[in-house]
């Protein structure tokens, strides 16, 4: 372990978080030797034992949530009600986990003679991104213990000190040494750790660029399983008979939520063009009083971007709205320096989405509006994209919706509710550019485990069972 991770928090560079020594070739396969033969033990421990240690970690995180909260904005940059709100969700994936969540690894029972059993692959390695640095990775790690795994956790290198946090609450719930493991480090440490011989999985929650980069250099390892949760380019459509002040606010949120830093932020609006001029007049008014300030402060709505790096990588993209077609409707004002900063608006004259403005990821707090004429043109022009995240559909008619149902594909579509509201109950995750299909949330116990089928039978040789010319003794 030689070279050092240095985290600083966005909101104030000379707030340095902590020093965190990266971790070479050789400690990683340590961790992952450890990991291993952790394993055996921590798979016949019983569910039970398991739940119990889990258990623990739910009171302790509840204990604690606080002290999370306050370090994830400081580390990362969000407002602190949003980081409340993602410390709170530690301990509620214990309790759907261990509810609701185990049952899709139970065993399957056709008849007296047929049954499936789910299994614990073995080692998992988990690779978390700095926009929920203890959720997003959570929502793999519970499911993975719980169903009988060891994990080694590579907490994304912008949050280094969040996932120290999540290892010292591991180890304080009395998880035997080995099952939990963490290293830290960037791209090389992750890349070595995801392709290391002995860790059967990989789950993944980050861009699309480096899921790519994580399928292309695991080609070789058929019998690994990669898990990849990846971004977004969401979508909400606002029909004719949409209530405008839910539409509204609904999109506003899922635009600037984590300063659009979330993989379910709102992008794209496509808007029936009687209600274009009053949607895009209420979103201005609600983007324009948004509060922006430091993370910490209470009162902010909005932080800081991640850091100058993201913040350069938004306005890049930004600028090349114009050219894409786009009109800029809305910039907000900040007087506050980068990271800061303001969302914007940005309008389209046509559903034609051809330029990379309009298809990447922005990452940021800004979206388009689109004018549509109808339902299927809204939901053609959804679909025109590589990513299948999340999308929304804004209107009083629950048959317009269900029409939406199944025929926009995304892999959550939510009715008079924003891109970002999603339950902890369902199952989380998209196709595309956004993911393999291996959704998380509750399903995620799925892929953390492999079946194994059984056909079952206590008699001797039944002769009258055997094909025909099949000689009998
Ligand atoms: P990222 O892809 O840059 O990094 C994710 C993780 O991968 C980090 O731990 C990083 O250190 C590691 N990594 C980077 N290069 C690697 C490589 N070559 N090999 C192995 N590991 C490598 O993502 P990010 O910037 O931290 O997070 C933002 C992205 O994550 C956005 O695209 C967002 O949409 C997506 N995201 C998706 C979900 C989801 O559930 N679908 C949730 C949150 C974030």
């Amino acid at each position: 372990m030689s070279d050092i991770l240095r985290s600083l928090s966005p909101a104030d560079p000379a707030d340095e978080i902590g020093r965190f020594a990266i971790w070479d070739s050789d400690a990683i396969a340590e961790a992952v030797g450890r990991a291993r033969e952790a394993f055996p033990r921590w798979r016949d421990a019983g569910f039970e034992e398991r739940a119990n240690v889990l258990r623990r970690f739910r009171d302790l995180t509840s204990e604690r949530k606080e002290e999370l909260a306050q370090l994830i904005a400081r580390e990362m940059g969000k407002a602190l009600w949003d980081a409340r709100g993602e410390a709170a969700l530690l301990p509620a994936k214990v309790d759907v986990t261990l509810e609701h969540g185990m049952a899709y690894a139970e065993t399957m029972i056709v008849n007296a003679s047929a049954r499936a059993t789910f299994h614990p692959r073995g080692v998992l390695a988990v690779l978390g991104p700095f926009n929920f640095p203890a959720h997003l990775p959570n929502g793999h790690i519970v499911p993975a213990l719980a169903t009988g795994n060891c994990v080694v956790f590579k907490p994304s290198d912008l949050t280094p000190a969040v996932g120290e946090w999540m290892q010292r609450a591991w180890r304080d719930s009395g998880l035997p040494p080995g099952v939990f493991e963490l290293v830290q480090g960037g791209a090389e440490t992750g890349q070595t750790l995801a392709l290391a011989e002995d860790v059967d999985g990989v789950l993944f929650t980050g861009s699309y660029a480096v899921g790519r980069a994580l399928r292309e250099a695991t080609l070789d390892q058929p019998g690994k399983l990669l898990a990849l949760e990846m971004g977004g380019k969401n979508a909400m459509l606002v029909l004719e008979d949409a209530d405008l002040e839910l539409a509204a606010a609904e999109a506003a949120l899922s635009i600037t939520a984590t300063t659009g830093q979330r993989c379910s932020c709102l992008s794209r609006l496509f808007v029936h063009h009687s209600v274009l001029e009053e949607m895009q007049e209420r979103l201005t008014s609600i983007l324009s009083g948004l509060q922006i300030g430091p993370p910490l402060e209470e009162g902010t709505f909005m932080g800081p971007l991640v850091s100058r790096t993201a913040f350069e990588r938004v306005q890049r993209m930004r600028a090349q709205a114009e050219a894409a077609g786009g009109e800029r409707v809305f910039r907000g004002e900040t007087l506050r320096i980068a990271p800061y900063i303001a969302p914007g608006l940005v309008r389209f004259a046509s559903t034609e989405q051809t330029h990379a403005y309009q298809r990447e990821e922005l990452f940021g707090p800004e979206a388009a509006l689109y004018p549509i004429d109808d339902l299927d043109q809204g939901i053609a022009a959804v679909n025109d994209s590589e990513y299948g995240l999340a999308a929304s559909v804004m209107t009083r008619s629950r048959a317009h919706f269900e029409h939406c149902v199944g025929n926009v594909r995304t892999g959550i579509l939510n009715w008079n509710k924003g891109t970002i509201g999603a339950s902890g109950r369902l199952p989380f995750g998209g196709g595309g550019k956004s993911g393999n299909d291996r959704p998380a949330g509750i399903l995620a116990t799925v892929y953390c485990t492999v079946p194994q089928a059984h056909l079952e039978f206590e008699g001797g040789l039944d002769p009258e069972a055997l094909p025909t010319g099949f000689p009998r003794s």
